[in-house]
Order: C-alpha cells, then sequence, then structure tokens
C-alpha cells in the first residue's frame, strides 16, 4: 500500500514536471507570462547594443527587450554575464531568451532557436593607427598582411570574429592562415591588448569596434567589411510559442516606429 501511494507521488510530481516546462525544460510563453518575469541574458560590454553605465545595464538591445516585456506583460530581469555563457543559459533553461548582438548562425541553430533578425552586422578589423595595417584597404590585402606577419588577432571568445580568424566550416570561414588567436572575456579587454601592442589586430562587431576605437586612443577600424550578418533575439531551442511572440512583437515595433526611435537613440538620426 505505501508504495502504491508512493508511486502514485511520484507519478504526480513527474506530471506536474511535465506540465509546468515545455519538453526541453525552457518556459512556455504562457508560463512566462503566468510566472511574470521574462529572464534574459547578456554581455553588457557591446555598446552601443548592450553597455554598463554605473550599475545600470543600458542599450538598444535592452530597450527592445524591455519592450518586449511590456508587450507581453511581464517584468524584465537582465543578467549580465559572459557572451558564450549567456548562450548555453538559454539552451540550459537558466535564462528565456538571450540579447546580446547575437549573430543568427545555422551552427548555433543546433541548440538555439532565433527570432526573426532584427539588425544587420558585420565584422572589422581594428589595429594600432601607427601599424603597418593601418592603411589597408581591401579584405586580400588586410589578410595577407595579417598571415605574412604572423599576426596575433585578439576576439571576444566565442564570437563570430573568433571562427573568422581560427577558421570554422559551420560558419563557412576558411581562417587566416599563420596567424594566431588570442580570445578574451569581451571587446573592451581585446582591444586593451591592442593598445598595449600585446596583439597585432582584433576582429569584432562594427558597431562596438566603433565605439571602442572613439574610447581608446592610437586605434582604427579598417574600412573594410569583412562579414554579412544579422542578429537575432536568442531561445530554447523548439521555443515556438516565445519565437512566435518575438517576431510578431519585432514586426509591431518596425511597424509601429518603436524600433527606429530605439536605434536612433543609441546611433543618431
Ligand atoms: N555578433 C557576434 C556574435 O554573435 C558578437 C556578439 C557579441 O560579442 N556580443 O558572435
Amino acid at each position: 500500500m505505501k508504495l502504491k501511494k508512493l508511486l502514485f507521488v511520484m507519478l504526480l510530481g513527474t506530471a506536474f514536471l511535465f506540465t509546468s516546462c515545455s519538453s526541453n525544460g525552457a518556459k512556455t510563453l504562457e508560463q512566462i507570462k503566468s510566472s511574470g518575469k521574462l529572464v534574459v541574458t547578456t554581455n553588457a560590454e557591446f555598446a552601443p547594443f548592450e553597455y554598463k553605465e554605473g550599475s545600470e545595464i543600458k542599450g538598444l538591445d535592452i530597450d527592445i527587450i524591455k519592450a518586449f516585456g511590456t508587450y507581453i506583460g511581464v517584468e524584465v530581469e537582465i543578467k549580465d554575464i559572459d557572451f558564450d555563457a549567456a548562450l548555453l543559459s538559454v539552451s540550459t533553461n537558466k535564462s528565456d531568451v538571450a540579447i546580446a548582438g547575437i549573430t543568427k548562425n545555422s551552427k548555433r541553430e543546433q541548440t538555439l532557436s532565433f527570432s526573426n533578425a532584427y539588425y544587420d552586422a558585420n565584422q572589422v578589423v581594428v589595429v594600432k593607427e601607427d601599424s603597418t595595417y593601418a592603411s589597408l584597404s581591401t579584405e586580400a590585402a588586410i589578410l595577407e598582411a595579417l598571415s605574412s606577419t604572423k599576426a596575433t588577432i585578439g576576439c571576444q571568445r566565442g564570437t563570430t570574429g573568433e571562427y573568422y580568424i581560427e577558421g570554422n566550416e559551420d560558419w563557412e570561414f576558411p581562417g587566416i592562415s599563420n596567424t594566431t588567436c588570442r580570445t578574451y572575456d569581451n571587446g573592451a579587454m581585446a582591444i586593451n591588448a591592442l593598445s598595449n601592442g600585446q596583439i597585432d589586430a582584433v576582429i569584432l562587431d562594427v558597431a562596438p569596434a566603433t565605439i571602442y576605437c572613439q574610447k581608446t586612443q592610437g586605434v582604427k577600424v579598417l574600412d573594410v567589411i569583412l562579414t554579412e550578418e544579422e542578429y537575432a533575439i536568442a531561445v530554447d531551442k523548439g521555443n515556438e510559442t516565445l519565437v512566435t511572440a518575438l517576431n510578431e512583437f519585432i514586426v509591431k515595433i518596425k511597424e509601429d516606429g518603436t524600433f527606429d526611435r530605439i536605434v536612433t537613440k543609441y546611433f543618431g538620426a
């Protein structure tokens, strides 16, 4: 009798687990709504998309995800962690969404689902103004110069920049031959290392690269685009109700002017 009772309780518990989560453990849209909170992971070292001002986390992505919170009627909790951890948090259900200037990519789609794209982006190269690289003006010339000088190139760990330098079949990047890739927790640390002469170049996304260069003396963005990318919001793989809500929201804010207002706030007119 006792054993039967125990089994019954266990069964009930399992049934509860299955109804309170989607099959893979991620919260569905309805579950997020009834919990009253959307948990968001980001990496606030990527201005103007996400950055810290004192203890406050601000940026274009932050405004977007807060507006999404309002749209679905929940409070938004932002967790600032490393970029690779921000993505992993979503696929391990420690957060509901990640927004961090995340490039939508088929490799990442093996563990994550993405909203439709909301912003176009590119990788660029940052070098010292007084280096021999500073006057290069084509992708071929840059790659040739980095290879022939056996350059050490910095990037943020787990980002497009790393895959571009190292080469990655899934991302269809051949890699930059004869160079060494040095990864950092964030772009700021990579730019610092460049500025201190510890590395020869940094590859990262154009908008944060431009802002870092405005703030750091003696470094510049080369006027050459290495990649064509799109940013999207990441959720756990297969979390369709959340993807649908995000996509409807993106359409809405692009139509009603909210998106343009947010872009202008951070990029100017
Ligand atoms: N867009 C790049 C990527 O997704 C970099 C993002 C970031 O550093 N926040 O890999």
